[in-house]
C-alpha cells in the first residue's frame, strides 16, 4: 500500500513495441510494425506466420548473419463461458496463473470490440470462502476473468460478442523509477527494442553492418516455434536476443547483458559464444556469463527447424521473469552495445 502513490502517481511510459495505451495488453502487439524499421536502410518483409524480417545489406555479404527477438508474449485465451458469465481461460505460452492473479485484461472479441475485466481465483473472496482462498491450487478450473460488464450467465456474455478462442491480454503494468523498468512482457519486447536502438545508432553514426544482417523480429517463441522460419537462405550465424533468467544460483542480474552459454536445448555455439565475448571484454561492456535451467529459445527453434548456422544467446538480466518483470536501464544498454559492436565487428 501506498508509499508510491501518495508521493506520485506512477510515471507510466510506452516501451517501444507495446501498445500505445500501456494499461492494454501486449498480446495484440504480437504482430512487430514495419514502421519502427522503417527509418533504417533494411529491405523488409513479412512472413506469412507474421514475423517481420528487416535485411540490412552490409559492406560484405560473405557469411550473412541473423538477429532476433519476440514480439509476442505471454497471455491466454477463452477457453469456456461459465454459467455465471464468466471465462475460463487457457494459457498461451509457459507461466503460473498466480503471477497473473489480480491483473487486469483485456478480452479481443472477434467483431473487433475489447472488454476489460479482471483475472482472479473463482473462489476470490477471504469473507466468503475463508482459508480457501489460500489453499486452493492454482490451475486452470480454478480461474476465471470476472469481465466488467453486467452479466451473470453464459447467454449475457455471449451477446457481448465474447467467444471461445478470443484473446485475452494481462496488463503489462508499466512503471520505470531511478532507472528500473518495471513490467510485463520484457520478455522479449525489451529485446526487440535493443535490436532496434543498435539499428538508430548505426544509422545515426552513418554506419552499416560489417556483414549483411537480418533482424527476424518473431512472433510464435513463446510456443516454441518462432524463429523456425523466415531467416533467408546462406545464414551463417545467428544471434538471439532474449532475456536473461535472474534469481538464486545464476549470476545474471538487473543491471548486466548475459550470455546464455547453455539452457535446456543444451549448449550455445561455443565459437560464436567466444567471439561475444572477447567482443565485449574489447569493448568494455558490462556482461556475465550464465546457464538458464528453464529455458528454450528461438535461436534453438531455428536449429531444431534444420537451420545449420552457429547460434548464441545474449540479453538482458530480467528480475521474475515470467512474471512481474523487472530489468535496468544499465542492462538494456549493455545488451544494445553488444548487439552493435557484434554489427559492427569483421
Ligand atoms: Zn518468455
Amino acid at each position: 500500500m501506498g508509499v508510491l502513490f501518495e508521493s506520485r502517481p506512477p510515471r507510466l511510459i510506452d516501451v517501444p513495441h507495446s501498445s500505445a495505451r500501456p494499461r492494454m495488453g501486449v498480446l495484440f502487439e504480437s504482430r512487430p510494425r514495419e514502421q519502427t524499421f522503417a527509418s533504417f536502410p533494411v529491405q523488409q518483409k513479412r512472413t506469412r506466420k507474421g514475423a517481420l524480417v528487416a535485411t540490412w545489406p552490409g559492406q560484405k555479404d560473405d557469411s550473412p548473419r541473423g538477429l532476433t527477438a519476440h514480439v509476442d508474449t505471454l497471455g491466454a485465451m477463452v477457453k469456456e463461458i461459465k454459467n455465471n458469465g464468466r471465462l475460463k481461460l487457457t494459457k498461451i505460452g509457459g507461466f503460473a496463473w498466480n503471477t497473473v492473479e489480480g491483473e487486469g485484461v483485456t478480452i479481443f472479441t472477434r467483431q473487433g470490440r475489447t472488454l476489460r475485466g479482471s483475472l482472479l481465483l473463482a473462489k476470490a473472496s477471504g469473507h466468503v470462502h475463508g482459508s480457501q482462498v489460500n489453499e486452493i491450487k492454482r490451475e486452470d478450473e480454478a480461474m476465471e476473468v470476472r469481465i466488467d460488464e453486467r452479466t451473470t450467465s453464459a447467454e449475457e456474455t455471449r451477446a457481448l460478442g465474447v467467444e471461445v478462442g478470443d484473446f485475452v491480454a494481462f496488463d503489462p503494468r508499466v512503471e520505470v523509477n531511478a532507472g528500473f523498468v518495471r513490467s510485463r512482457h520484457l520478455d522479449d519486447k525489451a529485446c526487440v527494442a535493443c535490436i532496434a536502438a543498435a539499428f538508430k545508432a548505426l544509422k545515426d553514426a552513418n554506419l552499416q553492418p560489417a556483414q549483411t544482417t537480418t533482424a527476424l523480429i518473431s512472433n510464435y517463441e513463446e510456443v516454441g516455434h518462432g524463429a523456425a522460419s523466415g531467416f533467408p537462405v546462406g545464414l551463417t550465424e545467428l544471434l538471439s536476443v532474449d532475456m536473461a533468467a535472474v534469481g538464486e544460483g545464476q549470476t545474471s542480474d538487473e543491471f548486466h547483458a548475459s550470455l546464455c552459454v547453455k539452457d535446456s536445448g543444451g549448449p550455445y555455439h561455443h565459437g560464436l559464444s567466444s567471439r561475444l565475448r572477447d567482443l565485449a571484454d574489447r569493448e568494455g561492456i558490462a556482461y556475465k556469463v550464465d546457464i538458464y535451467p528453464y529455458y528454450g529459445s528461438d535461436g534453438e527453434a531455428f536449429w531444431r527447424a534444420g537451420g545449420d548456422v552457429a547460434v548464441a544467446l545474449i540479453g538482458p538480466g530480467v528480475d521474475a521473469s515470467h512474471n512481474y518483470e523487472r530489468t535496468h536501464t544499465e542492462a538494456l544498454e549493455a545488451t544494445t552495445r553488444w548487439i552493435l559492436a557484434y554489427l559492427l565487428a569483421d
